[in-house]
């Protein structure tokens, strides 16, 4: 028997220059994309269809209570005191679903353009990324929880 370790020798023991090369590979390995940041490129085109849908939905909705507001009220027509309480409370409630569905509109919009410039899916105000559940729920979301909820308590400061 030689003293040396041939080419059969115990596996076990051969103890190799490469053992820390390997070692580097496996980090190397975890260096790549971050893994939240592929998934979000994943599901980049199924976030924009949904933007986009919503986007002509508002429009529409919007469209529909523009039509009904900008209708002359029964009052011009027909003489003061004829519009029912009913009619008014139609277009109260018309209005209020206007202001609300065109900020709507307006946050998609946004979350559509920072899909343009490639920072859709990052916390506007911290700039961590948002998490896919969020987006899957929201897709105009341009904060993640903590921070939508701070920028909402300031504005009603
Ligand atoms: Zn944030």
């Amino acid at each position: 028997m030689s003293p040396r370790n041939g080419p059969n020798g115990d596996p076990g023991e051969d103890v190799r220059p490469y053992a820390n090369g390997r070692r580097h590979a496996t980090l190397d390995m975890m260096a790549i994309t971050p893994p939240a940041l592929s998934l979000l490129s994943e599901r980049l085109p199924s976030l924009r269809a949904d933007l986009e849908r919503s986007r002509a939905w508002l429009r529409h909705e919007i469209e529909e209570r523009q039509r009904y507001l900008a209708l002359p009220s029964a009052a011009s027509d027909e003489g003061i005191g004829h519009d029912s309480a009913e009619d008014l409370y139609e277009r109260d409630l018309r209005l209020v679903e206007l202001a609300s569905y065109e900020r709507d509109l307006r946050d998609v919009d946004a979350a559509l353009g920072r899909m343009r410039c490639g920072i859709y899916g990052t916390c506007l105000d911290c700039g961590r990324p948002i998490p896919l559940d969020r987006l899957g729920a929201r897709p105009q979301a341009g904060r993640d929880i903590e921070c939508e909820r701070a920028a909402q308590l300031k504005a009603a400061r």
